[in-house]
Protein backbone atom coordinates (compact mmCIF):
# COMPACT_ATOMS: atom_id res chain seq x y z
CA UNK A 1 0.00 0.00 0.00
CA UNK A 2 1.77 3.09 -1.11
CA UNK A 3 0.83 6.52 0.75
CA UNK A 4 -1.54 8.79 -0.32
CA UNK A 5 0.05 11.69 -2.82
CA UNK A 6 -0.20 15.33 -1.20
CA UNK A 7 -2.20 17.85 -2.86
CA UNK A 8 -0.36 20.32 -5.26
CA UNK A 9 -0.66 23.98 -3.66
CA UNK A 10 1.13 26.59 -5.98
CA UNK A 11 1.46 30.22 -5.56
CA UNK A 12 2.13 32.33 -8.69
CA UNK A 13 4.68 34.84 -7.56
CA UNK A 14 3.97 36.84 -10.63
CA UNK A 15 0.94 37.44 -9.03
CA UNK A 16 1.78 37.70 -5.06
CA UNK A 17 5.28 38.02 -3.72
CA UNK A 18 8.44 39.70 -4.50
CA UNK A 19 7.42 39.66 -8.48
CA UNK A 20 4.08 40.74 -8.48
CA UNK A 21 1.70 43.62 -7.19
CA UNK A 22 0.75 42.19 -3.73
CA UNK A 23 2.84 41.91 -0.99
CA UNK A 24 1.47 39.33 0.80
CA UNK A 25 1.76 40.59 4.30
CA UNK A 26 -0.75 43.07 3.37
CA UNK A 27 -3.36 40.35 2.38
CA UNK A 28 -2.65 36.66 4.33
CA UNK A 29 -6.27 35.95 3.43
CA UNK A 30 -4.97 32.23 2.06
CA UNK A 31 -3.30 31.60 5.89
CA UNK A 32 -6.37 33.14 7.80
CA UNK A 33 -8.91 30.34 5.20
CA UNK A 34 -6.91 27.57 5.59
CA UNK A 35 -8.23 25.39 8.76
CA UNK A 36 -5.02 22.98 8.42
CA UNK A 37 -3.00 26.22 8.23
CA UNK A 38 -0.72 24.74 5.60
CA UNK A 39 0.70 28.11 4.53
CA UNK A 40 3.65 30.29 5.84
CA UNK A 41 4.71 33.81 5.42
CA UNK A 42 8.54 34.67 4.40
CA UNK A 43 11.58 36.10 2.92
CA UNK A 44 11.98 34.26 -0.46
CA UNK A 45 15.39 31.96 0.20
CA UNK A 46 17.28 30.72 -2.75
CA UNK A 47 16.28 33.53 -5.41
CA UNK A 48 17.80 36.75 -6.33
CA UNK A 49 16.71 39.07 -4.07
CA UNK A 50 17.91 42.64 -1.79
CA UNK A 51 18.11 42.22 1.58
CA UNK A 52 17.46 45.07 2.81
CA UNK A 53 14.16 44.97 0.51
CA UNK A 54 11.60 44.86 3.56
CA UNK A 55 8.67 43.79 0.44
CA UNK A 56 10.20 40.96 -0.32
CA UNK A 57 8.00 38.66 1.24
CA UNK A 58 6.26 35.60 -0.24
CA UNK A 59 4.06 32.69 0.90
CA UNK A 60 4.83 29.34 0.54
CA UNK A 61 2.58 26.12 1.07
CA UNK A 62 4.67 23.95 3.43
CA UNK A 63 2.22 20.91 5.00
CA UNK A 64 0.39 20.07 1.97
CA UNK A 65 0.20 16.72 2.98
CA UNK A 66 -2.52 18.39 5.56
CA UNK A 67 -4.35 19.67 2.62
CA UNK A 68 -8.05 18.76 2.82
CA UNK A 69 -8.70 20.09 -0.91
CA UNK A 70 -11.48 22.53 0.49
CA UNK A 71 -10.08 25.23 -2.29
CA UNK A 72 -10.99 27.87 0.18
CA UNK A 73 -7.63 29.89 -0.08
CA UNK A 74 -8.27 29.50 -3.82
CA UNK A 75 -11.85 31.47 -3.40
CA UNK A 76 -10.12 34.15 -0.89
CA UNK A 77 -7.24 34.77 -3.31
CA UNK A 78 -7.72 38.13 -4.55
CA UNK A 79 -4.93 38.01 -7.01
CA UNK A 80 -6.18 34.22 -8.28
CA UNK A 81 -2.51 33.51 -7.34
CA UNK A 82 -3.26 30.26 -5.76
CA UNK A 83 -3.82 26.87 -7.21
CA UNK A 84 -4.61 23.44 -5.65
CA UNK A 85 -4.52 19.65 -7.82
CA UNK A 86 -4.31 16.82 -7.16
CA UNK A 87 -4.87 13.19 -8.63
S1 LIG B 1 -7.40 23.82 -0.33
FE1 LIG B 1 -8.10 24.28 1.80
S2 LIG B 1 -6.78 23.01 3.11
FE2 LIG B 1 -5.81 23.09 1.08
S3 LIG B 1 -4.35 24.78 1.19
FE3 LIG B 1 -6.29 25.64 0.39
S4 LIG B 1 -7.41 26.38 2.20
FE4 LIG B 1 -5.78 25.01 2.93
S1 LIG C 1 -4.64 35.31 -0.67
FE1 LIG C 1 -3.52 35.45 -2.61
S2 LIG C 1 -2.85 37.59 -2.73
FE2 LIG C 1 -3.42 37.17 -0.60
S3 LIG C 1 -1.50 36.55 0.42
FE3 LIG C 1 -2.53 34.69 -0.27
S4 LIG C 1 -1.64 34.27 -2.30
FE4 LIG C 1 -1.20 36.41 -1.80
Amino acid sequence: MFPKKSPKVTIDYAKCGEHGKVDPRDCTKCMKACDPAIFIIHEPVGVEQDPIDPKQWRITAVWTSLCNKCLKCVEVCPEKAISVSWS
